[in-house]
């Protein structure tokens, strides 16, 4: 039937009418009988008795088989004669974490965070009644941390274990699902015996999708396998143009492709799989824009459908919005996903379709031309792009639109995603094992062995910020320090902070900077530049111009705002992202405060004036990543690799470079050129003791293995050598 209006579809009110939708619809039994279809429902009792039967078990199962929704909700059934104790599960995605907990909490008919419940970082949604835990892998690591033997717990499900790539953010470590495994393994040395301190036997379950289950079930000693066999419906792939991350990053073609499948295919909803917030909310605003421009009677083949419901979905999204991406849309209404790779594995939207791919997928890499961890958009392996086309093959057979050629495919994307532990530095990680007891980090049974060079590297870091002494052990600031859930220069920052009593000038910075994305940056070149001159003013209303100082203008003048929303709709400020830089900025009070009521707190002293302080505890943390001016606008990194590079455009000091001479900066951004972002112009001499450190050290006395031991006398009077040789000859000119 053709329909005689042209239906636009206003995404927000529809937001509106589909929570209303939900809050209705509470039709828990037809839910109940839903996941009754699911793949895993059939070997519902086989897998119960496989948990019971050994210590170590591997469930692995196409995605969107019921694994990380039924299968604790099945060991909680089967609880009360079985299991005594909690059933945690970890997901190494926050967000994951959270809806799933929230469907298995509506599918048992209780309240989220009665029985069942999540943790994640910053956010603790549970009770004692909670029996059925979803959390963070990083949650699960604090947990043994307080409390080695888990006793809380019968079952420890570790889900996802094949996602061990991706990060959202810069500070979450997603490598810990590594140690996880180790710590395991460890605490199950002499699988007969019960590890003391517990009455009950533990059960560990490790799920995957297909891949890795004969290395992982090796890895645990050889334990049983249960696959649950899957179903899959053919989904034919073509290629399209897109030639690099240029295309990507602009989202036009993307755009075009999504609206190509729109008025050209037939029903079905589609999942576009792009990189990051930025590109994503750029995609949405784009393709809501050109879609509002279609003729329904005219323009669409398939005549049924009659407007296009278009849903973002990341990682630090607020969760009201997330649950909205697994309701049907209303009857002749397409969805439209537009994702980042967390809809690969660990989240199944039903109804979808039609993928399109962009081949692309934001990555932490190490890079070992800056010397850093480095946020990077690269091209996914083959067989992360089959996993996205199979997407569409759930329910029926649906088509996958790659928007790369096929020269592209051949070329430059690799067969398989290397581990990240492989490609990341360990700082964190080593750390906390390091508080874990685990003394000797590099025969730690890792499953993936990362390089050696990559723990020194760590180590190095580690020693670098007194975490570590130079024998290894972790010093009391380092104890300090793994209570933060932040990169470890910036929790020395706040450290510091701290014991001079201004934290209220840091744990803000902290906040924003653990936060995606602050800024609004609009695709359309008129408001971006009215963007931009709003930035600018925060800026200069900071006072001292440097980008931490805008970052704390920006949250106090939001926080002590009437209408804080209005604020930021005003000065092109993601509110959503600033929302959660409160509740981050809450939550790491409360960690410090309850540091800080230990009796050997540091305190320390300070005079000068404000700015001075802020930068100067600023440079505690960030004297890794300072940069000297060379020629013109070029600064060069002080870390030994000498880097060239450049102030990122978004720097509020971009374009007076030539009057700085020493900087420290928060990331760098590798495109063409090396772009540092966060900028702080600093003096030399605040950081000049500090600097030596860098060059200073024998990793292989800090890692605890090598080299007799070496007197401190000794130690001493080559550290003078090995400083008086790299001190960088430099005046102490300031800005
Ligand atoms: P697996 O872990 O094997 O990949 P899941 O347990 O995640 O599978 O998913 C099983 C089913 O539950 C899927 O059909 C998925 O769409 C559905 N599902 C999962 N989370 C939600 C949610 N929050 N809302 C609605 N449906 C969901
Ligand atoms: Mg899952």
């Amino acid at each position: 039937a053709r329909r005689s209006t042209n239906r636009k579809i206003e995404w927000v009110s529809l937001r509106k009418l589909l929570s209303e939708l939900m809050s209705k619809s509470t039709r828990l039994d037809s839910k109940e009988n839903e996941s009754e279809h699911l793949p895993i429902y059939q070997h519902k009792a086989k897998l119960i008795q496989a948990v019971k039967d050994s210590t170590f078990l591997v469930v692995t199962g196409e995605t969107g088989s019921g694994k990380t929704t039924q299968l604790p909700k099945y060991l909680h059934q089967a609880g009360k004669l079985s299991f005594y104790g909690k059933i945690g599960i970890t997901q190494p995605r926050r967000v994951a974490a959270i809806t799933v907990a929230q469907r298995v909490a509506q599918e048992m008919q209780c309240n989220l965070g009665r029985e069942v419940g999540y943790q994640v970082r910053f956010d603790d949604c549970t009770s004692p009644s909670t029996v059925v835990k979803y959390m963070t892998d990083g949650c699960l690591l604090r947990e043994i941390l307080a409390d080695p033997v888990l006793s809380q717990y019968s079952v420890v499900v570790l889900d996802e274990v094949h996602e061990r790539t991706y990060k959202i953010d810069l500070f979450l470590v997603y490598l810990l699902q590594d140690i996880l495994l180790g710590l395991l393994k460890k605490m199950f040395s002499n699988p007969a015996k019960t590890p003391k301190g517990r009455s009950i036997p533990l059960k560990v379950v490790v799920m995957s999708a297909t891949l890795e289950t004969d290395k992982l079930s090796a890895f645990l000693g050889g334990c049983p396998i249960f696959a649950i066999p899957g179903r899959a419906f053919p989904v034919t792939c073509t290629f399209g143009f897109a030639v690099g991350p240029k295309d990507i990053e602009s989202t036009g073609y993307v755009v075009k492709v999504a609206l190509d499948v729109h008025t050209s295919e037939m029903a079905g909803d589609i999942l576009v799989f792009l990189t990051g917030q930025s590109e994503i909310e750029r995609a949405c605003d784009l393709l809501y824009e050109k879609a509002e421009s279609i003729d329904y009677r005219y323009d669409v083949q398939d005549q049924t459908v009659e407007g296009l419901l278009i849903l973002p979905l990341y990682g630090s999204m607020p969760t009201d919005q997330q649950r909205q991406i697994f309701q049907p849309p209303p009857s002749g209404i397409r969805k439209c996903v537009v994702a980042t790779n967390i809809a690969a594995t660990s989240l199944t939207i039903n109804g979808i379709k039609y993928i399109i791919d962009s081949g692309f997928v934001k990555q932490l890499n190490h890079n070992s031309r800056v010397g850093m961890d480095i946020l990077e958009v690269v091209p996914i392996s083959k067989s992360e792009a089959q996993q996205r086309a199979g997407r569409a093959g759930r329910t029926s057979a649906g088509k996958c639109f790659r928007i790369y050629t096929k020269e592209f495919w051949e070329k430059s994307m690799p067969e398989y995603t290397v581990p990240e532990i492989q490609r990341t530095s360990l700082t964190a990680v080593i750390l906390t094992l390091k508080c874990l007891g685990v003394h000797d980090v590099i025969r730690f049974p890792y499953l993936d062995c990362p390089e050696e060079r990559f723990i020194l590297e760590a180590l190095k870091q580690l020693y670098q910020y007194d975490a570590i002494d130079r024998r290894g052990r972790v010093t009391k600031l380092g104890e300090l320090m793994v209570e933060f859930p932040l990169h470890p220069g910036l929790t020395r920052a706040v450290l510091k902070a701290a014991s001079l009593g201004c934290e209220d000038l840091l744990l803000p910075v902290a906040a924003m900077l653990s936060v995606e994305n602050i800024f609004i940056r609009p695709g359309h070149p008129e408001k971006q530049k009215e963007a931009d001159k709003k930035h600018r003013a925060l800026a200069a209303k900071s006072g001292s111009m440097n980008d931490f100082a805008t970052l704390l203008s920006v949250f106090q003048s939001c926080k002590s705002s009437d209408r804080p929303s209005a604020w930021c709709k005003d000065n092109w400020i993601h509110w959503r992202a600033l929302k959660s830089a409160f509740s981050v900025e809450t939550q790491l009070r409360e960690i410090l405060l309850r540091l800080q009521q230990k009796k050997d707190f540091p305190v320390d002293t300070f005079d000068g004036n404000k700015s001075e302080l802020f930068r100067r505890c600023l440079c505690t943390g960030y004297f890794t990543n300072v940069a000297r001016r060379s020629v013109g606008k070029v600064f060069c990194t002080m870390d030994g690799h000498g880097s060239m590079v450049h102030f990122h455009p978004s720097s509020s000091l971009f374009d007076q470079e030539d009057e700085l001479n020493w900087v420290i900066f928060h990331d760098v951004l590798v495109t063409s050129r090396v772009y540092i972002r966060t900028v702080c112009p600093i003096r030399y001499e605040w950081v000049k003791d500090l600097l030596p450190k860098l060059h200073e050290v024998d990793v292989y006395e800090l890692s605890g293995v090598a080299r007799e031991e070496v007197t401190d006398e000794e130690m001493i009077k080559w550290e003078t050598r090995e400083a008086a040789k790299r001190q960088p000859e430099v005046s102490t000119e300031d800005v």
